[in-house]
């Protein structure tokens, strides 16, 4: 399983519960997914809330193909931060990622990318995979500056890591305004921003480190329009939020392929 987490260039499913559903519903839902026939070639990942993860992950350790996430990680290794989880009580449960510079924490949090950089860190030296997240919001994609406004967020952050490291990482583009809105980018539009994301990973670190990087897409997907979106040549998959909540949805999602 661990090695798995780092396979080449995976399709991937990846459902970000958020803050929502009671234990119950949780494992429930977890089951579900664990029933799922998902196709040879496709990853799942589940993106839990925290007091669930340990229950997820002992359900889940069986199954080559479902992965658990965590939302987020501490910066910081361990000590006097009330209310912070470490990367390092993540993996002694088992949790296979973590989800870092989600827009609702930069939103909310102000995390910037630099705490991602720091939260980055915290969760490789722990073996824990990362998917991370970039997007812009409606006001700099309506004035244009969507690809420089993602490549700064880049620079920031994963293009400082070395070729091992960021070879580790999933990209997430999610861009704000598609969150959560019912709005999705056009497979155009998303095609358009995970090719210069690849290729200003590729003129850092190469093709091969870039063709490898599973880049996925977030914002509204659902099963109307997963299979668009995932057909696109640089889309590897979804980051999905709201459809996640519900097994058929995110089953249909899974087969979208
Ligand atoms: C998300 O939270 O990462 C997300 C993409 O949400 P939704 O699918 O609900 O837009």
């Amino acid at each position: 399983l661990q090695d798995k987490k780092y396979q080449m260039r995976n399709k991937i499913a990846a459902g970000n519960w958020k803050m929502n559903l009671t234990f119950a519903e949780a494992k429930t839902l977890n089951q579900s997914i664990l029933d799922h026939q998902i196709p040879q070639d496709v990853k799942v990942i589940l993106g839990s809330p925290f007091p669930y993860l340990a229950q997820l992950c002992e359900l889940s350790k069986n199954n080559d193909k479902v992965f658990v996430a965590a939302q987020d990680c501490s910066a910081h290794g361990k000590g006097a931060y009330t209310g912070e989880t470490a990367a390092q009580m993540l993996q002694s449960i088992g949790v296979d990622y973590v989800i870092l510079g989600h827009s609702e924490r930069r939103q909310y949090h102000k995390e910037s990318d630099t705490l991602i950089l720091e939260k980055i860190h915290q969760a490789q030296s722990q073996d824990l995979g990362v998917i991370y997240c970039c997007g812009e919001a409606l006001e700099i994609r309506e004035a244009g500056n969507h690809v420089a406004h993602v490549k700064s967020q880049l620079s920031e952050s994963i293009l400082k890591l070395d070729a091992a490291a960021i070879s580790k990482i999933v990209i997430a583009y999610e861009p704000v305004w598609a969150i959560g809105t019912g709005k999705t980018a056009s497979p155009e539009q998303a095609q358009e921003m995970h090719h210069e994301i690849r290729n200003t990973v590729a003129a850092q670190y190469g093709d091969e480190v870039a063709n490898g990087i599973s880049i996925l897409y977030g914002g509204s997907v659902k099963p109307a329009n997963a299979k668009e979106i995932f057909g696109q040549a640089d889309v590897d998959g979804g980051l999905v939020g709201g459809a996640s909540l519900k097994s058929e949805d995110f089953g249909e999602i899974i087969q979208s392929f």
